[in-house]
């Protein structure tokens, strides 16, 4: 799972960002500090930083530059000035990409999700960075493109795809999923499942995203 740092202290931005990145799988660490997030990173790493320039101890471009010292780790800068759009764009600061405030989080989710596919250094990326989740629609875009699902295929699919990697069995995802689990019975869950797949396959037939556990259940494929 990927791990992500965002530095910014503001609360109710901090919170909407870990909020929709937690939502499609991403692992978040919030600190409202840069001295703070840099030994974090220091002390555990991170496969990308979210920085908002305007910090109460560091300016974000000091921290910057400070992190590239020690690493190439992405760096989205969050902004709320055009002077300083300039100066990410135009020093050799070291900023991956950058976000305006006010930002939706989806868009920089799109925006993560794109500088990762980009510095994946084998070649294949984690699988939930091929979708995005919207939970309000009960809808999820595979690949760009949104899928057909009925109610409880976005239910089982959603709880796969936030947690690449994790095993889920047919009794822990009919707990999550049904309301009334006693009145469905466990082929349901493979049917679902079956149909699933179909539909991820027809949108890109070369992958196969959902993994069988035999005799223990099922889990959103990971490379890492
Ligand atoms: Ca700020």
């Amino acid at each position: 799972m990927y791990k992500i740092l965002i530095v910014e202290d503001e609360p109710a931005i901090a919170e909407n960002i870990s909020y929709v990145l937690n939502s499609e799988g991403f692992e978040t660490k919030w600190f409202a500090t840069g001295i703070d997030a840099f030994n974090e990173f220091l002390a555990n790493g991170s496969d990308l930083i979210i920085l908002d320039v305007g910090l109460p101890d560091i300016n974000g471009f000091e921290l910057c530059k400070k992190i590239r010292k020690e690493s190439n780790v992405p760096v989205l800068f969050l902004t709320a000035r055009s002077d300083e759009i300039d100066k990410i764009v135009g020093l050799e600061i070291g900023g991956d990409d950058y976000v305006v405030k006010p930002f939706s989080p989806r868009e920089l989710s799109a925006r993560i999700k794109a500088i990762l596919r980009r510095v994946d250094q084998k070649g294949e990326v984690e699988p939930n960075l091929l979708f995005q989740i919207f939970e309000d629609k009960n809808r999820i875009k595979y690949k760009d493109k949104t899928l057909d699902l009925s109610r409880y295929e976005f239910k089982i699919l959603s709880i796969l795809v936030k947690r690449p990697g994790s095993v889920y069995s047919r009794d822990k995802l009919m707990d999550l999923v049904w309301d009334d689990p006693l009145m469905s019975m466990d082929r349901t869950i493979d049917t679902h499942i079956k149909n699933i797949r179909k539909k991820l396959k027809e949108i890109e037939p070369s992958l196969d995203m959902i993994k069988t556990h035999r005799g223990v259940g099922y889990s959103l494929k990971e490379y890492k």
